[in-house]
C-alpha cells in the first residue's frame, strides 16, 4: 500500500479529510465540529479496523499546532500583560495543580495503586490542553481579555511546573524503589532546569527583543510576501525547537515567547498573524491526533474509575479554579471562563503519563484512564463552555464597571434601538454620532477597548462573538430599528447578517466590506447597504484631487 512508502502524507491526508467530514457532520448535527476531529482520530487509529494513521508522526503534526498556536497567542501577549496577572495565575495554577493532583491520587488509591502512581495520574489530571483552552478562548473572542490574560497566564506557570515535573520525574522513580536519592541532587536537578528557563527567557528578552523584529522589518523591506511568511514559521517553529533542543523548554513555550518579542509593535503583529494560515489546520490535526490515541477497552474494562476521572477533571478542576479565581476578587464571569478553560486535559497529560509508564511508575490502566478523561472532556468541553458562558453573559450587563456587578439578564429592552456590531475604528464613529443623535444604542463588542469606549459613549453595550446566536440573541433584534454590521472579517459579519434578516425580515442592515466578493456574499444574505471601505476611499481621495485641480 502507498502509504506505508509516504506515511507523512498519508497521515495528513487522512487526518484533514476525515476531520473535513466528520467537521461537517458534526456541523449539521449541531455538535461542535472538534468532536468530529477526535471522531476522524478515532476512524484511523489502531484500535479501529481499516486504514491506521501513523499516530507518532499524527502527534508531531499536532506539535506544529501548538507551536503556531502560541506563537499566535504571544503575538497578543506583551510582559506587561504577563507581569499584571503573575499575582494571580502563580499561587493560582500551583494551588490548582496541587489540588487536583492530590484528588487524582485519591482516586488511584482507591484503585489499589501506590501513592507514587496516583501522584503522577493525579499531575496528570491536573494540567489542560493548551490547544483546547487557547481554541475555545479564540473563537468567542475572549483571549485579549482580562479573563483571557488571566487564563493565558496561568498556561505558562503550568507550563512552567510541567517542564519541572518532566525533569524530576526520572528521580522521583529512583525514589520509589527504594534507592536514596541525596536531597541535593534533587535539589540540584531543579536548580539547573530553572536556570536554563531563565537563560532562555533571558536570551529572548535580550537578544531576540532585537534581532527577531529587526529580522521581520528587515525581510518587510525586501518587499516579498512569500519571504516575509517564510520569516515568520521559520522563526515560530525554529525558536520553539531551539528552545526545546537547548534549554529544555516545552516546544508550546518556546513560541510563546517567540510571539512575545515578535509583537512588540502591532504593525508587526497584525502582519504577522496574517502570515499564519496553517495554524488552523495543523490544531484540527492535534484534535485527530488526540482521537487516535483512544483504546476503547477501557470503556467496558473500568467503567466507574474512568467516570470518576471524568468527573474529577470536568467538576472538579472546574470548581477549584473557580473558586481561585473568586478568591483573588476577580468578577464571577472571569472565574466561570477560566473554570471552563481548565475543564480538560490534553498533550501534557499524554506526555506526562506516557513517561510515568515507561520509567514504571503507574500501571498501564491509568494511561488508559487519562487518554479515555481526555478524550471525553475535550468533546465536552465545548458544551460546558456554551453553559458557563451564557451564564456568565448574562452575568455581565450593561453599564457594568469591571466584571463584578452581577444582575438579571436584560436584552436590549427599548423600542426601536439601533444595533452596532463592533466598536472599533469604523464603529466607534458611527456609535459616536447616532448617540449625538439621541439614537438608542446597543453595541455587541469583543474587545475590551471597544466595550469600554462604547459605555463611554453612553451605549448599551454586550461582550463577545457576535456571531453567536446565544451573543447576538441580547441585542433584540425583533424591536430594532436598524443594524450597523462594522467588523471587518466577512465570513463572521455574513453569519451575523444572515441571523439579524432571519429574525427580522424588516430590520434595516447597514455592513462594512473590504472586497467585491464580500459586498456580494452580505448583498446576498439580506443586507439593505454594503459599503465598500476601499471604493469610499478611492473616492474621497479622487474627490479631493478635484478640488485642488490647477484651474
Ligand atoms: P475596526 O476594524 O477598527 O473597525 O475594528 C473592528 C472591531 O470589531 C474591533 O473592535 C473588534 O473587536 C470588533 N469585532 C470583530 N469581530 C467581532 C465579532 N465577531 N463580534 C464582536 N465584535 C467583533
Amino acid at each position: 500500500m502507498p502509504e506505508h512508502h509516504t506515511p507523512l502524507i498519508a497521515t495528513i491526508a487522512a487526518g484533514l479529510l476525515l476531520a473535513y467530514g466528520f467537521g461537517l457532520l458534526a456541523h449539521r448535527l449541531r455538535i461542535q465540529p472538534l468532536a468530529g476531529y477526535v471522531l476522524a482520530g478515532v476512524v484511523v487509529s489502531p484500535s479501529t479496523p481499516g486504514f491506521h494513521a501513523d499516530s507518532a508522526l499524527a502527534g508531531e503534526l499536532a506539535e506544529i499546532g501548538v507551536i503556531l498556536l502560541m506563537f499566535g497567542v504571544g503575538l497578543h501577549f506583551s510582559l506587561k500583560d504577563l507581569m499584571s496577572v503573575a499575582r494571580i495565575v502563580v499561587p493560582g495554577a500551583i494551588v490548582q495543580i496541587v489540588v487536583a493532583t492530590l484528588i487524582g491520587a485519591g482516586l488511584g488509591h482507591l484503585l489499589g495503586w501506590s501513592w507514587t502512581a496516583g501522584l503522577v495520574f493525579g499531575l496528570a489530571l491536573s494540567v489542560a490542553s493548551t490547544v483546547v483552552m487557547v481554541r475555545a478562548f479564540q473563537e468567542r473572542h475572549m483571549l485579549e481579555t482580562e479573563r483571557g490574560r488571566v487564563a493565558v497566564g496561568w498556561l505558562v506557570v503550568e507550563d512552567l511546573v510541567m517542564i519541572l515535573t518532566l525533569v524530576l520525574l526520572p528521580t522521583a522513580a529512583t525514589m520509589a524503589t527504594g534507592d536514596d536519592v541525596p536531597a541535593s541532587r534533587v535539589v540540584f536537578q531543579l536548580l539547573v532546569t530553572l536556570l536554563k528557563v531563565g537563560i532562555f527567557v533571558t536570551v529572548m528578552l535580550v537578544v531576540g527583543r532585537r534581532v527577531i523584529p529587526w529580522l521581520m522589518h528587515y525581510t518587510a523591506h525586501t518587499g516579498s510576501r512569500e519571504l516575509f511568511r517564510l520569516a515568520v514559521y521559520a522563526i515560530a517553529i525554529g525558536v520553539a525547537f531551539g528552545a526545546a533542543r537547548l534549554f529544555d523548554v516545552s516546544f508550546a513555550l518556546g513560541a510563546f515567547f517567540a510571539g512575545v518579542v515578535m509583537g512588540e509593535s502591532t504593525l508587526s503583529q497584525q502582519a504577522t498573524e496574517e502570515a499564519l494560515p496553517l495554524r488552523d489546520a495543523f490544531a484540527v490535526l492535534f484534535f485527530v491526533s488526540v482521537g487516535m490515541l483512544l483504546n476503547p477497552e477501557v470503556f467496558v474494562d473500568a467503567p466507574l474509575a474512568l467516570a470518576a476521572t471524568v468527573v474529577i477533571i470536568v467538576a472538579g478542576k472546574a470548581a477549584i479554579s473557580w473558586a481561585i479565581v473568586r478568591a483573588f476578587r476577580l468578577g464571577n464571569p472571569a472565574a466561570l471562563a477560566v473554570a471552563a478553560g481548565r475543564a480538560q486535559i490534553g498533550e501534557f497529560s499524554f506526555i506526562l503519563i506516557g513517561l510515568g509508564l515507561q520509567l514504571e511508575l503507574v500501571p498501564s490502566l491509568a494511561r488508559d484512564l487519562v487518554l479515555g478523561g481526555a478524550i471525553i472532556s475535550i468533546v465536552l468541553n465545548p458544551l460546558l463552555f456554551a453553559l458557563l458562558v451564557k451564564r456568565m453573559q448574562l452575568e455581565a450587563t450593561p453599564f457594568a464597571s469591571g466584571e463584578e456587578v452581577v444582575a438579571e439578564p436584560t436584552p436590549a429592552q427599548q423600542p426601536r434601538h439601533d444595533v452596532l456590531i463592533g466598536y472599533g475604528r469604523v464603529g466607534s464613529l458611527v456609535g459616536a454620532a447616532l448617540r449625538r443623535s439621541g439614537a438608542q444604542l446597543v453595541v455587541i463588542e469583543a474587545n475590551e477597548d471597544g466595550i469600554e469606549k462604547a459605555r463611554l459613549d453612553g451605549a448599551e453595550v454586550f461582550t463577545g462573538n457576535a456571531a453567536d446566536p446565544e451573543v447576538l440573541a441580547q441585542a433584540n433584534l425583533p424591536e430594532a430599528r436598524r443594524l450597523f454590521v462594522t467588523i471587518p472579517e466577512p465570513f463572521e459579519a455574513g453569519q451575523v447578517v444572515e441571523q439579524a434578516r432571519k429574525i427580522n425580515p424588516l430590520l434595516e442592515i447597514l455592513a462594512r466590506a473590504h472586497s467585491d466578493a464580500a459586498v456580494e456574499h452580505l448583498d446576498r444574505l439580506g443586507a439593505n447597504l454594503v459599503v465598500l471601505g476601499e471604493r469610499e476611499i478611492a473616492e474621497r481621495m479622487l474627490e479631493h484631487a478635484d478640488a485642488s485641480k490647477p484651474t
